[in-house]
């Protein structure tokens, strides 16, 4: 019989994370000041963020030690395991061998919390009392909330509106951490009131709830700011994914020719492939690939812009270059929830411009046969997000079938999806529409992007 799940010591938990910033192929572009366009300098972002998490995010350090205090609460789920998917394997027909690194038995059930406790505790460790942050599905929020509760940090969660009325389990999870949760836009911010005056009845955004989050933190000298994706100490955290996964291939002595993740702002992904990228970009490895999984509702990646945009609807938060539809795009209410924003991560930006990393778009019902067909066989129920991943999985397999090649597939099974039965419900009835974004909308992006002197 083959090893089914392969399991570490803590002992094995990693004690440092990676950082790709000095190894990248080309340096990040500064972010820039949201008013000024000019380079943001650190001070710009005190208000904002603690001096551990600003030394983070630009650091160009390959490795970066990973506090004790932090290591302690990843002992609760973590290391976690790695599964050797061998009845997917049967029913996909394809002599690929499928292995993934289930990030669902979390408390808050996905990889969040993995950057959530770091950034509790540096927040806590300079002083700080209290936390706000956006939320769209839930997953963001009910991570911070539970990682302010080991801290004692208050947490104020502004929770897109749309979600808030369609996911009160979610909201029931973080008020039962401790947090407070507000729908967005909400009266309790300029930002908020703005978008309330045009649109009283507004379904909120990612975007709009990220500056009302800003908004609060920088109004208050107690609170910081917490983001959940997309900037590089995120992606950093996350990267205890990867550096396990590598410990747990050796053991069964394998290595991916192929890792696939889904990509919302990149951090799952980036975690997971990261510390795998790091044998390509130091020439260990060549051969690996790496494909990132988005919606064709939000195909950010495949058919964004590439320039600098807001992070942000109201243009509150810092300026990043990425790939992006624009900082007033609002996605089409797909359940994917989590990879409903407008940009990504710039590193995963950089990786995909020169062709390190492959992007690939899928609709949504696609993508639920596959979750469907995964829940049939390997038991655990995929959240709607890394449905996009198990999509590109199936793909992946029937070209190892085709190439007759028993090629070594690895993927991020990042959250579970039992806070999401309605999206299968919906797809179990024939009631999912596929949604894909219209040329028209993403040229009207192009237009909206700010003028950034050159
Ligand atoms: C938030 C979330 C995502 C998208 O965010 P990334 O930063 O791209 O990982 C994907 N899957 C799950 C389960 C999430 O909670």
């Amino acid at each position: 019989m083959n090893t089914k799940k392969v399991l570490l010591d803590e002992a094995d938990l990693p004690d440092r994370w990676y950082n790709i910033l000095p190894d990248l192929p080309e340096p990040p572009a500064p972010y820039l000041h949201p008013a000024t366009l000019q380079p943001l300098g650190p001070e710009d972002l005190a208000p904002i963020f603690p001096q551990a998490i600003i030394a983070q995010e630009v650091s160009q350090e390959r490795w970066i030690e990973i506090p004790d205090r932090v290591r302690e609460i990843y002992r609760i789920w973590r290391p976690s395991p790695l599964y050797r998917a061998e009845r997917l394997e049967r029913a996909l027909d394809t002599p690929a061998r499928i292995y993934f690194k289930y990030e669902g038995g979390s408390p808050a059930g996905s990889h969040k919390p993995n950057t959530a406790v770091p950034q509790a505790y540096y927040n806590a460790a300079e002083g700080v009392k209290r936390l706000t942050t956006e939320t769209g599905a839930g997953q963001w929020g009910s991570a911070l909330a539970l990682a302010g509760s080991f801290f004692g940090l208050e947490v104020t969660v502004y929770m897109v509106r749309v979600s808030y009325d369609q996911k009160p389990y979610r909201r029931a999870l973080m008020e039962t951490w401790g947090a407070t949760v507000y729908p967005s836009p909400s009266p309790r911010t300029a930002a908020g009131r703005a978008v309330l005056e045009r649109d009283p009845d507004s379904p909120g955004s990612l975007g709009i709830a990220i500056s009302e989050a800003v908004e609060d933190a920088v109004g208050r000298e107690d609170s910081r700011y917490s983001l959940g994706s997309v900037v590089n100490h995120v992606l950093l955290h996350q990267t205890v994914i990867g550096l396990e996964a590598k410990k747990q291939m050796e053991l069964v002595g394998d290595y991916p020719d192929v890792v696939v993740g889904c990509v919302g702002g990149g951090s799952n992904f980036a975690g997971l492939a990261y510390p795998f990228l790091a044998d390509v970009l130091s020439g260990t490895r060549t051969g690996t690939r790496f494909v990132a999984a988005e919606p064709a509702a939000c195909p950010t990646l495949t058919r964004g812009v590439y320039g600098y945009d807001f992070g942000d609807t109201a243009g509150v938060g810092p300026v990043a270059k990425m790939y992006t539809l624009g900082h007033d795009f609002v996605p089409d209410p797909i359940h994917a929830g989590g990879l409903r924003y407008h940009g990504d991560a710039p590193s995963l930006c950089i990786l995909v411009r020169h062709g390190l990393v492959e992007a690939r778009a899928y609709r949504q019902n696609e993508c639920f046969a596959e979750a469907v067909r995964f829940a049939r066989t390997e038991g655990f129920l995929p959240a709607p997000e890394p449905s996009h991943a198990l999509r590109a999985v199936a793909e992946e397999a029937a070209a190892a079938r085709e190439a007759g090649e028993r090629r070594v597939i690895l993927f991020g099974l990042c959250g579970h999806g039992h806070f999401d039965m309605s999206a299968y419900d919906a797809y179990l009835a024939g009631a999912l529409q596929d949604i894909e974004l219209a040329q028209e909308r993403i040229d009207r992006a192009v237009r909206d992007l700010p003028a950034v002197p050159a």
